[in-house]
């Protein structure tokens, strides 16, 4: 609605061409277009033509190891990881790196950290102990714990530690750039913010005395010596305290680092990265995203990775949060990457990352019902249009089609897996604790084959599995569920009490859901209340006065035990 009247008040445009080409050789699928967008580029830049002639099509991310790692950063990884896959899909030659930003400096406590680590606040992350055992540093530790979940979410990624680059020089050549460029990239800063330090040079040297990186300043450049003179000062920074050294070394090979902004340039010239999104917090107006393409296209003369190029910075990808009102965490703004499958298992996530588009915001409250229930219906459709099961509206079919390839973890199946309804899955799972019932029971209700196999039944009581958990954990009242061993004494009428017992007689009749839900309406409307016929129904049957929709309900606990109870009202 809100965007409706927006368009009001903007004066009548000419008619505009459609935002996509209609043809359907065009996919509709976003990591297709981005694919697209950026071959495109590269056929017409010839620097980034011959870059990916050589070296394929790199698509880039980096995170910093600070802490505990957000699962909004998981976003990133899975939109670059797609878009990857995409290309390779188009027949180009795409790869997806993440780096770990392991030798930026500590400059923050967390609260997860052993008392006592305050004294290696300045230091490379990559150069402190690990704060558990295990671990090869405090980097390797944070970064493990989301990287570690990479295959369980089909995310396909080289990891890269910026840290090792460095060592093994393959900025060196970007360093020695910004070094002798140095006036001019204090001015790109001068322009963007009014004010720079003029004393800094854009080049963070790790202290040999001390081994801080946060608290030196480079202060002089010697193009002949290639050296770089700094001093470690113990006011550089008010959240470290330098050690007072003055010194000499060579920029190159991991003696420092490069400013994070000056950095992510270096990164891209340096490693040939044609693709590079980032959440839309970089792309702010003189944020980090600018700096960085005004140093790729003016000092490194660059082009910058999709989706900026050298005169325009392009779209961030919005936010990403599992949380709501009952979550609390050690963050206080949702979930960290690592523990987000508590909340949802990684192929849901994974889902609800591939089919929405990176400008849509996505809050997924897992204590709300519906953002589950609709999340496992929409899966259950995509995957439905995927086998021709379901029908869908021209390029919507092709839409879906990519979006259930790309959200796929593993081999595709060869053919459609039983769909159990997420609450029809709950309520058998809740009901019915024996495996083999269980899948008696959903083959008589015709809910899957009577010859699946042995795949389809794991499928199936994985779902059960997941809806017993999302019930017990997560699910409103109204969802959890134990029938009766006995109807209950009190809370229902003489009256309904002999209604519901004569449709114990007619369910043995009936087969099917839909002769269940007849049986079920002609009974409420012949009690003279149909809202105290339910009531009464499921008081009968789960000792609540309401729950799930009750003729799917019957089928999904299995209609012997209904007709059992009803029986003996
Ligand atoms: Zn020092």
């Amino acid at each position: 609605m809100a965007a409706k009247q927006t368009k009001k008040k903007q004066p009548a445009k000419k008619q505009e061409a459609p935002k996509h080409d209609e043809s359907p050789e065009h996919s509709l699928f976003w990591a297709d277009q981005i694919a697209e967008k950026v071959r495109e580029r590269c056929e017409k830049e010839p620097k980034l033509n011959a870059i990916v002639k050589k070296k394929g099509y790199l698509v880039y991310d980096e995170k910093t190891p600070s802490g505990v790692i957000h699962v909004g950063s998981g976003r990133g990884w899975i939109i670059h990881d797609v878009i990857a896959k995409a290309m390779r899909d188009a027949g180009m030659k795409g790869r997806f790196v993440l780096s770990s930003d392991d030798i930026d400096p500590f400059d923050r406590m967390n609260k997860g950290l052993p008392a006592g680590y305050e004294k290696y606040l300045g230091m490379p992350f990559r150069n402190i102990p690990s704060p558990a055992e295990g671990y090869k540093s405090f980097a390797d530790y944070y970064f493990r714990q989301a990287a570690g979940k990479f295959k369980e979410f089909g995310i396909e990624a080289k990891i890269e530690s910026t840290g090792e680059q460095y060592d093994k020089g393959v900025f060196n050549a970007a360093i020695k750039t910004v070094l002798d460029n140095a006036n001019r990239i204090h001015e790109i800063y001068m322009k963007a913010y009014g004010k720079a330090d003029s004393g800094k040079l854009p080049f963070n040297p790790i202290c040999e005395k001390c081994g801080k990186i946060g608290t030196t300043r480079a202060y002089a450049w010697d193009p002949e010596r290639q050296i770089v003179k700094y001093r470690c000062e113990p006011n550089f920074v008010e959240w470290a305290k330098g050690c007072g050294h003055e010194g000499e070394k060579s920029p190159y090979n991991g003696g420092g680092k490069l400013p994070w902004k000056v950095e992510w340039a270096a990164k891209w010239v340096s490693k040939g990265v044609v693709c590079e999104l980032a959440g839309k917090d970089h792309f702010t107006k003189g944020g980090s995203r600018t700096i960085a393409m005004a140093i790729s296209d003016k000092i490194f003369d660059f082009p910058p990775p999709y989706p900026s190029t050298r005169d325009s910075i392009g779209e961030g990808y919005e936010f990403f949060n599992i949380g709501g009102k009952k979550m609390s965490t050690s963050q206080g703004r949702g979930i960290s990457f690592a523990e987000s499958t508590k909340f949802a298992p990684a192929k849901m996530i994974r889902y609800m990352l591939v089919c929405t588009r990176p400008r849509a915001a996505i809050d997924f409250d897992p204590y709300r019902d519906n953002d589950v229930i609709l999340l496992y219906d929409r899966y259950d459709r995509t995957e439905r249009i995927y086998f021709g099961k379901e029908k869908a509206e021209g390029h919507e079919v092709e839409n879906m089609k990519r979006i259930y390839e790309l959200s796929h973890i593993g081999k595709l199946p060869s053919h459609m897996p039983p769909q159990i309804p997420f609450t029809y899955a709950a309520s058998t799972a809740q009901t019915e604790k024996d495996n083999k019932k269980r899948i008696e029971m959903l083959k008589a209700s015709g809910h899957m084959d009577k010859n699946a196999t042995k795949e389809d039944i794991a499928y199936v009581l994985d779902r059960l599995r997941l809806a017993d958990d999302w019930a017990k954990n997560f699910a409103s009242y109204q969802y959890r569920i134990s029938l009766l061993d006995e109807p209950p004494k009190d809370g229902i009428s003489p009256k309904m009490r002999s209604v519901l017992k004569s449709i114990a007689y007619e369910l043995m009749e009936n087969k099917t859901e839909e002769e269940v839900s007849e049986t079920i309406w002609a009974a409420a409307k012949a009690s003279g209340d149909a809202k105290v016929f339910f009531r009464s129904a499921y008081l009968a049957l789960i000792g609540k006065e309401q729950g799930p929709k009750l003729a799917p309900f019957i089928m999904s606990i299995g209609k012997a035990r209904v007709i059992r109870l009803l029986e003996r009202l």
